[in-house]
């Protein structure tokens, strides 16, 4: 079945591996800022307009162990929750008060509640199954764009293999301070403080209240 809007966990591991975070600054604002412009400054999910935000959308090979950024897509604060519903639910992603993702995705997908829990049920199972395995990120055809020094080493490695605390891990606040242009943000989930708001995978479940990050 073919979804418009679909849960995307990013696995526990690599979950500070991508592009926006391997890029310069300026270079991501001009990537996600095409990608608006291409989609005619809509959600390309719900169609709404207002704030987007540009989500990477990877392919997991499950077999090999390669995590493949297969595309960019805007999206509106609701469907990037949506996407990202681990960072949404630990508070790390921007969304109006009261928002049920639920609800969303139903309403996106034309589909009902029934579905919604069998779609959560299984992206958090999938999310399990893949946080248990080592990832190698493929930035695919995006790989070109990092620059040279940034292509080995920690900006590209998962989490655990970082031999000096990471590639500058955005502060809330930091990240709180990107709000306020039209369009202003950018991709992934947005870590807190030092990484406070992470769980780690074995942590608890999809029905414990505190998720892990996706
Ligand atoms: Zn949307």
């Amino acid at each position: 079945m073919s979804l418009r809007l679909a849960v995307d966990l990013v696995p526990d591991r690599i979950w500070y591996a991508n592009l926006r975070r391997a890029v310069p600054r300026e270079m991501w604002d001009r990537l996600r800022h095409r990608v608006y412009d291409a989609a005619g400054h809509r959600c390309q999910a719900c169609g709404a307009r207002g704030i987007l935000y540009c989500h990477e959308r990877w392919t997991y090979y499950d077999n090999i162990g390669v995590a493949r950024l297969r595309g960019l897509l805007a999206l509106c604060a609701a469907c990037h929750a949506v996407c990202h519903l681990g960072a949404w639910r630990i508070g790390v992603m921007r969304t109006l008060p009261g928002f049920e993702p639920g609800a969303h995705w139903c309403k996106v997908n034309g589909l009902d509640r029934a579905a919604w829990e069998r779609h959560e049920a299984a992206a958090w199972a999938t999310w399990e199954r893949r946080g248990r395995r080592a990832w190698r990120v493929d930035l695919g055809r995006w790989a070109e764009s990092v620059p040279a020094e940034r292509r080995r080493g920690r900006w590209l490695l998962p989490e655990d293999e970082w031999s000096d605390g990471g590639p500058g891990r955005p502060a809330r606040k930091e990240a709180d301070d990107d709000q306020g242009e039209s369009s202003a943000d950018d991709g992934g989930p947005r870590p807190g403080p030092g990484g406070g708001g992470r769980v780690r995978a074995g942590g608890l479940g999809p029905s414990g209240g505190l998720d892990g990050p996706g």
